[in-house]
Parts: C-alpha cells; sequence; structure tokens
C-alpha cells in the first residue's frame, strides 16, 4: 500500500452516477487510491450493488436526484452507514440533443429536467454534504467537491442550448462556492469534451468532430477524466478551478 493510499484508509467518496461511464470510472479510480467509495444510480440496483461487493467496504446507494427528498436521504443515508463523507463527486447528469435553431422543441419541461438533475441535484447534495465535509476536513486533507460539467458549459457549443446553460451554471456554482467553501472544502469542475460513454455512442457527428478537429484526435476514455478526478482529490491547494479537458479542441 502507497503513503497516499494509507492516508486514504477510511476516508469516504461518495460519487453519483457511478454504475456506468464516467462516474464508474472516477469510483474505481478513487477506490485504487484507497478510499471507501460509495456507488450511485437511479435505476441499475443489481449492477451498483456487485459494483460495491467487488470492493472492500464499498458501498452501494439508490436514489432519484430529480426527487428533492430521495436527494437529501442519499446524503443522510450515507452518513448513518459511514459515519463521514470527504468527498463528494457530482457526476449523475442529463442531456438533451436539440438544434440550437429548434427554439420551440426546448420547451419549458426539458428545461426544468435538466436543471432538475444537473444544477439543482448538485446544490442539494453540497449543501446536505457540507457539514460532514467540513467536520473530515484536516489542513493536510482538505475536503473536496468534483462537479463533472462539459465543455459546452465553457464554450457556445453542445448538444442543446438548455443543456450547455444548464452545465454553464455548474461551472459558476463552483467558482462561488469555491469563496464560500474554504478553506475546509475545495471544489473543481471538470468540463469533458466527448468522452467514450454509453450517452455518446450515437453521436456518430462529435466522435467524426474530434476525429479530426481535435489535436489529440480522438475523444476521451472514461479513466482518463478519472485520472483527472484523482488529480483534483490529491490536490490539497486547487480550488475554484474549471479543468476543460476536450483533447485540445478548443484550441482549434
Ligand atoms: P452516463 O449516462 O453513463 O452516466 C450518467 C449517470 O447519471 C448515469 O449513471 C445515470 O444513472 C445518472 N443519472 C441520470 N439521471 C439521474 C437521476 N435523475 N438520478 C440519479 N442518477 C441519474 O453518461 P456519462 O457520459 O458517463 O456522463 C457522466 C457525466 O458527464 C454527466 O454529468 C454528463 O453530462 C457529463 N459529460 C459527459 C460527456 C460525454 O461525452 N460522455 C461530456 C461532457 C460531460
Amino acid at each position: 500500500m502507497s503513503s497516499y493510499q494509507e492516508k486514504n484508509k477510511g476516508r469516504v467518496a461518495l460519487i453519483t452516477g457511478s454504475t456506468s461511464g464516467i462516474g464508474k470510472a472516477i469510483a474505481q479510480q478513487l477506490a485504487d487510491d484507497g478510499f471507501t467509495v460509495v456507488f450511485h444510480s437511479r435505476t441499475s440496483v443489481s449492477e451498483g450493488e456487485s459494483l460495491a461487493k467487488a470492493l472492500p467496504s464499498a458501498t452501494y446507494f439508490q436514489a432519484d436526484l430529480s426527487d428533492q427528498v430521495q436527494t437529501k436521504k442519499l446524503i443522510s443515508d450515507i452518513l448513518l452507514h459511514h459515519g463521514r463523507l470527504d468527498v463528494l463527486v457530482n457526476n449523475a447528469g442529463i442531456n438533451a440533443v436539440i438544434p440550437h435553431s429548434s427554439l420551440k422543441e426546448a420547451t419549458a419541461d426539458i428545461w426544468r429536467d435538466l436543471y432538475e438533475v444537473n444544477v439543482i441535484a448538485p446544490w442539494i447534495l453540497i449543501s446536505e454534504a457540507e457539514q460532514a465535509l467540513r467536520d473530515s476536513s484536516t489542513p493536510e486533507c482538505p475536503s473536496s467537491i468534483i462537479n463533472i460539467s462539459s465543455h459546452a458549459g465553457v464554450r457556445p457549443k453542445g448538444a442543446s442550448i438548455p443543456y450547455a446553460a444548464s452545465k454553464s451554471a455548474l461551472n459558476h456554482m463552483t467558482q462561488l462556492l469555491a469563496l464560500t467553501l474554504s478553506p475546509d472544502i475545495r471544489i473543481n469542475a471538470i468540463a469533458p469534451g466527448l468522452v467514450d460513454t454509453p450517452m455518446t455512442t450515437s453521436w456518430v457527428e462529435a466522435h467524426k468532430l474530434w476525429k479530426e478537429k481535435s489535436p489529440m484526435k480522438r475523444g476521451a476514455k472514461p479513466n482518463e477524466i478519472a485520472h483527472t478526478a484523482s488529480m483534483l482529490v490529491s490536490s490539497s491547494y486547487l480550488t475554484g478551478e474549471i479543468i476543460l479537458s476536450d483533447g485540445g479542441l478548443n484550441l482549434t
């Protein structure tokens, strides 16, 4: 066991939406880093339970984050079981693919659904977890929050305008909270470009764009985003950063 893994022994990390894609890769990376990992999903209960069973002391909790009662209960259930929380990764998110010029297709209900899961749920989770994160924080190991936003929240791009606006709101929330939560809690965001996950398998045009135009000539693998999350958790000084992880597409 490395000294970093030793340092993280007994520290608890919740990763929302962690039975697939980016969240699953982050949970497995943080488990490798020595954390006690909490898997979460809205529906894939048996997948979540078997992921947790494969790791020592890991657990799985189910909650629909579009339901505020379930969202609050997720944190209280975790604290009841584990007694502490050190890392919160707000990864769960939903998307809607709508051409930017089709304004009427982006209905108020779509805006509300996207904001409920991509903005309001992270806010509730952070506010419910704040005290526990402060309690477990030490100057050498400040507690850490990571929000998974999107390059669509940084540039005027994205699958739809409501999705891009929701991720932009999450980025701004990250910077505002960095001011109020410090020094006990650091908070940063990762803004991925294209990542090979179940969410993007049918996005043929996006895959073509990244292959032809991005300096890295491809989209990211989930474990590459997980390495960035691990770096942010292990840093004791970074806060309020939005890490654009788009293989350099932003430069073109
Ligand atoms: P994914 O579909 O594999 O993961 C999304 C997760 O969110 C799933 O586990 C799902 O269960 C969970 N989720 C959705 N709605 C929920 C709800 N109401 N309650 C609880 N959980 C819910 O997709 P992914 O690509 O791994 O996406 C993870 C995050 O990364 C998302 O926030 C997404 O917006 C963001 N992102 C992905 C890409 C990409 O190219 N894949 C790019 C930029 C940002």
